[in-house]
């Protein structure tokens, strides 16, 4: 089937999980053994092997193998989203899982030598660029780091602590202080994206850690405008004196889209960590299990989510629940190595389920 629709019901998560191939050092060492998982993407079900006669099954939203296209991903896990923020509503798109296990893969890759290896976000902000008109719309992104905590611009590397504001009437959430860059084509998406991702990398250098160990967040403002109905027809009969008196003013359309590349989901080694390191891993401990109380909560169509936890839901507070559609996709490996792992990412998408 060439045309698939998937639809997303606002107010709870839908979760897809996404199997990496085994990479070369997994092949060799591994060639032996069978992968820890067993993936049926027509019934929808990922069986998790406990030994070598029982497995374990789950049922997901959208099972994805190791040969699953970027396209395909996206079509599944993000064009729903995509749609439903051009259409005035926010949306979230996140992913989860392991280090290692393809989340920036699946969610930033630009794909600059192989258009078909584009990831989300890039295939994201084609779709709406293709959608807007440059002269009445616009789009603009901005693009942070969550570390510990503290939110960071990545692009403007100097300004390292950023506010979340909430306003008390709309509950509209804004981040006052963040660079906010209007995009009018791909090539400048790319940009600034390939911008954040070096200021990434040079303020984790500075404060001696890994990029996995924070939170990346693209934020996404669309705004529309509609023509009302009137106004619509006026060109096509021709009495447009007559009909501009009676057409209604341009609707706006605001949208936002918020892509989350969460910290590394495995649990740090104490007696391999020190110094801050153990503090990084509270932290985001901290994040990862408010989120999923906060997935959880929805799922259970809970009256309170609890989104004060941490500044990560805090920030997404607008973005998921309500109206808001919220897409996930855990990732794992297939190592029998990372079975502990694996498990503990199928269990977080479990919960939302
Ligand atoms: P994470 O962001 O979860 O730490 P990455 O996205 O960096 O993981 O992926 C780890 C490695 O695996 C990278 O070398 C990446 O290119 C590769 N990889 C991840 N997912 C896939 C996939 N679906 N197909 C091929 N290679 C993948
Ligand atoms: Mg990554």
């Amino acid at each position: 089937v060439d045309y698939v629709f998937f639809d997303i019901v606002p107010g709870r998560v839908r979760v897809a999980v996404r199997l990496r191939p085994r990479n070369a050092e997994e092949s060799a060492a591994d060639a032996d053994f069978a992968d820890c998982v067993e993936l049926q993407p027509e019934l929808k079900r990922l069986k998790l092997r406990r030994n070598n006669w029982d497995s374990d099954t789950y049922e997901f939203d959208e099972v994805l193998t190791e040969f699953a296209s970027q396209k395909r991903v996206y079509e599944v896990v993000a064009k729903p989203v995509v749609e439903s923020v051009l259409d005035g509503y926010n949306g979230t798109l996140m992913a989860y899982g392991q280090t290692g296990t393809g989340k920036t893969y699946t969610l930033g890759r630009l794909g600059e030598e192989d258009t078909a290896a584009r990831g989300i976000m890039v295939r994201a902000m084609e779709d709406i660029l293709a959608e807007i008109s440059l002269e009445t719309d616009s789009v603009s992104v901005s693009y942070l780091q969550l570390y510990m905590e503290t939110i960071q611009d990545l692009l403007d590397p100097t300004n390292d602590s950023i506010s979340i504001m909430e306003d008390p009437k709309t509950g509209d959430i804004s981040l006052p202080g963040a660079t906010v860059v209007e995009i009018r084509d791909q090539q400048s998406f790319l940009e600034l994206l390939r911008l954040g991702e070096a200021h990434r990398f040079a303020a984790n250098t500075k404060l001696n850690t890994e990029s996995s160990r924070s939170h990346a967040i693209l934020m996404v403002h669309v705004k529309k405008s509609v023509k009302g109905r009137d106004s619509g027809l006026s060109g096509e009969n021709g009495s447009t004196a007559h009909m501009t008196r009676t057409s209604k003013p341009p609707m706006i359309r605001k949208g936002k889209l918020v892509v989350v590349d969460l910290a590394g989901s495995e649990r740090i080694n104490k007696s391999g960590s020190e110094g801050h390191t153990l503090e990084e891993a509270k932290s985001i401990n901290l994040s990862l299990s408010a989120l999923g109380k906060c997935i959880n909560a929805l799922a259970e169509n809970s009256a309170h989510v609890p989104v004060r936890d941490s500044k990560l839901t805090r920030l997404l507070k607008d973005s998921f629940g309500g109206t808001a559609r919220t897409s996930l996709v855990i990732t794992i490996g297939p190592s029998p190595r990372h079975r502990g792992e694996t498990a503990s990412t199928i269990m977080f998408g479990q919960r939302a389920m």
